[in-house]
């Protein structure tokens, strides 16, 4: 299907279907009435086709460009159906996954995905492992019946609702750093697992520290080639650092819209206003050019820091004008918009530490693509 068409029936459909989609809470909710709400309404759109468009049919889906998938994600935010954080999860996992997966695990773990019958979470950082992803030191083992895994995770968003988890392990010895590490699909629910959820500074159990304690995993579960696993890693950061932010994008163009007929006459500042609408106009420029680069099938590389630049930076300044124009909302204000605004300012915060930091992005700006020194 093509875009023009696909937009056209799929705002149709939406249309009809506005008060079956709508969040049944107030403000944000809870993260588990998100959660149930994300998966009731990925149900309906898979039902509908709409979820499987822009996916390979080898995973069940439908064909077509992945462009489709962003307009889909688009006009979920825009509409406030669903919000970005857990959504954009399939987008920062699912792409690695079909692409190193074997196929017949790609083609049966996908569908569960769309459909809203799982989540999947991200297992990169450890306590000691944050920016030198290199470094990592959860072990996997290679035994005659499969791998057994030992270590821990750390900030693992969504780990306690996740049912599989993308994870990074150490395969070759301490020293052996990007050249000793396997990735590997593992299910949440193996004995030895244990996930503790962090609560966060806005309040909400969003990430977790995840014990593995001699955990099995079959060698049918490696993604790509033993020792091999800094490729996955390589592939899958550029789709969480550029296309999985095409909806926080919307997300925050509808709260800048509504941030505008909010605050009080003229708690804001026109420049600022501004400045926050040109950035995340030039993070959404610039996406579109990633977006279609991906459409493409090209690989997409280290450029997407720029991308993961802009949208921080976009992010920030969207907040810090709520916290100006909304000042005693966001800071004291207990109904759910306030609480809303509040919880999104701090959120906002951590813009600039997922997905690699803002200092680590700029390090690879200046010496991937500006040739401005060595990488250390
Ligand atoms: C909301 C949120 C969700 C997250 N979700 C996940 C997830 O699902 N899965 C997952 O694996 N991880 C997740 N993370 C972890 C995230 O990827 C790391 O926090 C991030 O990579 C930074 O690592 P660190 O926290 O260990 O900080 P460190 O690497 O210890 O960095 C500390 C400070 O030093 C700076 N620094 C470090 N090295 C350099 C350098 N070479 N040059 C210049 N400055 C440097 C950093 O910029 C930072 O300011 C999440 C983090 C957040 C905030």
């Amino acid at each position: 299907m093509d875009l023009t068409t696909f937009r056209a029936q799929l705002d149709d459909w939406l249309d009809q279907h506005t008060r079956e989609l709508a969040p049944g809470y107030a403000g944000t909710g809870t993260l588990d009435e998100r959660i149930a709400h994300l998966a009731h309404v990925k149900r309906l759109g898979y039902a509908a086709g709409w979820m499987r468009w822009g996916w390979p049919e080898r995973v069940g889906g439908l064909g077509g460009s992945p462009i489709l998938r962003a307009y889909l994600g688009e006009a979920l935010m825009t509409r406030e159906v669903v919000e970005p954080d857990a959504y954009s999860m399939t987008e920062v996992l699912a792409p690695t996954m079909i692409t190193f997966a074997p196929p017949s695990l790609a083609a049966e773990m996908v569908p569960p995905l769309l459909r809203g019958d799982e989540l999947w979470c991200q297992g990169f950082s450890e306590p000691e492992t944050g920016s030198n992803l290199a470094s990592l030191a959860c072990r996997a083992v290679s035994t005659d019946t499969g791998w057994r895994v030992t270590g821990q995770k750390v900030w693992t968003s969504y780990a306690q609702f996740a049912a599989r988890c993308v994870l990074l392990t150490r395969t070759g010895s301490a020293e052996s750093a990007h050249r000793g590490i396997t990735a590997l699909f593992v299910d949440m629910d193996t004995p030895g697992i244990t996930v503790r959820p962090l609560r966060t500074m806005h309040g909400s159990d969003e990430f977790s520290e995840v014990f593995f304690d001699d955990v099995p995993v079959p060698f049918a579960r490696t993604l790509g080639e033993v020792d091999q696993g800094w490729a996955v890693a390589m592939d899958l950061l550029p789709y969480e650092r550029s296309t999985s932010l095409w909806h926080r994008c919307a997300y925050l163009q509808r709260r800048l819209a509504r941030l505008l007929v909010t605050a009080p006459a003229g708690s804001l500042n026109a420049l600022e206003v501004g400045e926050a609408a040109q950035l995340l106009l030039a993070f959404r420029a610039r996406s579109r050019l990633t977006q279609y680069r991906m459409a493409a099938g090209e690989p997409l590389g280290p450029e997407t820091s720029i991308d993961k630049v802009l949208l921080a930076t976009a992010e920030q300044a969207v907040m810090d004008l709520a916290a100006t124009g909304l000042s005693s909302d966001v800071v004291a204000g207990d109904d759910p918009a306030s609480e809303r605004w509040r919880t999104e300012f701090l959120y906002s915060r951590a813009a600039t530490i997922y997905g690699g930091t803002a200092e680590i992005q700029r390090n690879i700006i200046a010496r991937r693509l500006l040739d401005l020194g060595e990488d250390r």
